[in-house]
Order: C-alpha cells, then structure tokens, then sequence
C-alpha cells in the first residue's frame, strides 16, 4: 500500500505490514526493530512526523496491552490510521486488537481515503 499525503506535508511513502513468531519479549522486539532502523541508516532527529527512511512499529504482540514509557501495544494509532489497517487487513481481518474489536470491525470505520495499493511483484 502507498500511502499519499499524511502527513499532508510528506511525500508519499509504502507501508506494509508483516506477522511473526518471535521469542523475543516485546522489549527486546523494540530494540531489534530500531537496530535495523539505524542499519537502514534512520537518525532520530526528534521530529516526530517527519519523513524517514524507514520506521518499524510494533503494532501488537499477541493479546499483550503494554504501556511503558518506551512501549506501548497495540501501538496507538492502529485502529484509526488507514495505512496500517488496511495493510493488516490484508493478512490478519479477524484479528483481535486487544480492548478495540476486530481489524474487520475497525476497517469499516476507517475510509481508504488517499491510499493506493501498488502492484503485487512478481517473484523472480
Ligand atoms: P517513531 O518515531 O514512530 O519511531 O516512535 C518513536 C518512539 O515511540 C520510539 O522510540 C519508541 O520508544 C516509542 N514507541 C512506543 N510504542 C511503540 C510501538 N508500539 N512501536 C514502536 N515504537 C513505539
């Protein structure tokens, strides 16, 4: 999925959304994810919304509900940010998100406005 213009001072940017089975606890998940975010060359600058090379979340972990100054699961703005609902739809529609329904039940909730799903590849 792409999404365009949200920010609406952006540009557009791919999001995709990936299930794994880990034994990592969810700490540990966080910090594998910005160490890849720094091999990908990612600087934390403090601006919040701004464009990045590429920003890893950690969107839920299991039926965990984690609030920590460093963590927080489900991530915040998943059931009302269409470029990660829609993705997640795609993989997982009857997914639980813990204390907010299904990722079908949010899906209705949440128009598709602005996003445009790109073309499946073609393995090689
Ligand atoms: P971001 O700018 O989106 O990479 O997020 C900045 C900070 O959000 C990180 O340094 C994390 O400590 C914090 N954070 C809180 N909850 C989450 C989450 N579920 N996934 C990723 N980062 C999170």
């Amino acid at each position: 999925m792409v999404g365009l213009g949200v920010p609406a001072d952006q540009p557009a940017y791919i999001n995709a959304v990936a299930r794994l089975e880990t034994r990592l606890s969810a700490e540990a998940l966080l910090d594998a994810l910005q160490a890849i975010e720094a091999r990908h060359g990612r600087v934390r600058s403090g601006e919040r919304w701004g464009p990045r090379t590429l920003d890893l979340d950690l969107l839920l972990y299991g039926d965990a509900r984690i609030d920590t100054p460093r963590l927080r699961v489900p991530h915040p703005g998943i059931a009302e940010r269409n470029f990660v609902l829609y993705p997640l739809a795609e993989i997982a529609p009857e997914l639980e998100i813990p204390g907010l329904g299904t990722v079908r039940e949010r899906l209705t909730q949440c128009p598709s406005a602005e996003l445009e799903r790109l073309a499946e590849q073609k393995q090689i």
